[in-house]
C-alpha cells in the first residue's frame, strides 16, 4: 500500500449512499414496486404515453421494457467532480424521451443501438465499474428506465455497491418519478436546455419543458442541495446542472441562468457548455446550423457571473 493510501481508502469509504438505508429498512423494495407500476401505463416522463411497456408497448421514446446499454466505461471527459483521479462509471442507455432534433447521441438515442440487460447484468456492471476505481455509477439518459435501473439497486447492494448513483438526464423527468427516487440518486446532472416553449416544441416536441425543468430542478435542488464533493473534490451528493450554449440564442442563456441563481442557488453548479455541433437533423434549421460563436459562449459566462453563479464553468 503507498503511503497515505489507507487514509485516502477511510476518507472515500466515509460516505455511505442513502439507497443502502432505504435497502435496510425495506423502502427500496416499496419505491421498485412503485416505479415499476408506472410502466403499465407509462407515465415515466411528461409526455405520459400511458402505453402498457410490460406488454411491450412503445411510446414516445421508442424504449423497450428490458433496459438496453449502449456502453459501460470509466469516463475521463466528464465534469471534473465525478472523474476525479479513476473515472465517473458512465452507463450509456439507448432511447430517450426528448429525442432532441440537434442530439449529438443520435445513434444512441434515436436509432437505439445497444444490447439488452437485465437487472442482474446491470448490477454486475456497476460492480466491474466499481472495482475498476469509478467515483460513482453515472446512468446517461436514464429517465425512460427508471424502474428498470432501481430494480438493479439490491442486487449491486448485496454484491458490495457503495458509490454514489449520478442521474444524468434532459431534465425533461416526471415530478412523481424524481419524488419517487428521492434517497436512491446522490447527485442529479440535468440538462436545462430551454426556457422559451417555441424552441423547445420547434427542436424537441416538448413546449412544456421550460415549465417541467423549473419544477424539476427545484425538487432536485430540495433533495440533494448543492453540489459537495469529499477532501479530494470528488463528488459526493448534490445538483449538477449542465447548460448547453446554443446559437442565435435559442437556449435562452440568460433566462436559465437567472432562474438557476435566483430560484435555486447561487452555489449551484452549472456547467455551461460550448459544444454544440449540429448534428444528427440540426442542418435542416439553419438558425442552428452552425457552432457557436466564441463571442456566444463568452456572453453566457458573463451573464453567468453577472447573476452571481461562480462554480462550474
Ligand atoms: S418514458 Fe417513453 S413511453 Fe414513457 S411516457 Fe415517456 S416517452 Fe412515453
Amino acid at each position: 500500500m503507498r503511503a497515505g493510501e489507507g487514509v485516502e481508502k477511510a476518507l472515500w469509504m466515509a460516505f455511505v449512499p442513502s439507497y443502502i438505508e432505504l435497502e435496510r429498512i425495506g423502502e427500496l423494495e416499496k419505491r421498485i414496486q412503485l416505479l415499476s407500476g408506472i410502466l403499465k401505463e407509462c407515465r415515466l416522463c411528461p409526455r405520459e404515453c400511458k402505453v402498457d411497456r410490460l406488454k411491450g408497448e412503445k411510446g414516445y421514446c421508442r424504449a423497450p421494457v428490458e433496459l438496453r446499454i449502449s456502453s459501460a466505461f470509466p469516463h475521463f471527459g466528464e465534469e471534473t467532480p465525478l472523474v476525479g483521479h479513476h473515472g465517473s462509471g458512465t452507463i450509456f442507455l439507448t432511447h430517450c424521451n426528448l429525442r432532441c432534433i440537434f442530439c449529438q447521441n443520435f445513434d444512441i438515442s434515436h436509432q437505439g443501438q445497444g444490447e439488452p440487460a437485465t437487472p442482474s447484468d446491470l448490477a454486475r456492471a456497476m460492480i466491474r465499474l466499481q472495482e475498476m476505481g469509478c467515483h460513482n455509477i453515472n446512468f446517461v439518459t436514464p429517465t425512460h428506465y427508471t424502474p428498470q435501473i432501481v430494480s438493479s439497486l439490491p442486487e449491486a447492494i448485496e454484491m458490495g455497491l457503495h458509490l454514489p448513483i449520478v442521474y444524468n438526464c434532459s431534465g425533461y423527468e416526471s415530478l412523481e418519478v424524481i419524488r419517487l427516487l428521492n434517497g436512491i440518486v446522490d447527485i442529479y446532472m440535468p440538462d436545462a436546455k430551454y426556457m422559451d416553449e417555441k424552441f423547445a416544441e420547434r427542436y424537441s416536441k416538448a413546449p412544456d419543458y421550460p415549465l417541467v425543468i423549473k419544477e424539476v430542478l427545484k425538487e432536485m435542488h430540495r433533495q440533494v442541495g448543492d453540489l459537495k464533493t469529499n477532501q479530494k473534490g470528488v463528488a459526493e451528493r448534490g445538483l449538477l446542472i449542465r447548460h448547453l450554449v446554443m446559437p442565435g440564442g435559442v437556449a435562452s442563456s440568460e433566462s436559465v441562468l437567472k432562474f438557476i441563481a435566483k430560484e435555486i442557488s447561487v452555489h449551484s453548479y452549472v456547467n455551461i457548455m460550448d459544444q454544440y455541433r449540429p448534428e444528427y437533423r440540426a442542418h435542416e434549421y439553419p438558425e442552428i446550423g452552425r457552432r457557436i460563436t466564441h463571442k456566444e459562449y463568452l456572453e453566457a459566462t458573463q451573464l453567468a457571473k453577472g447573476f452571481r453563479l461562480y462554480r462550474g464553468f
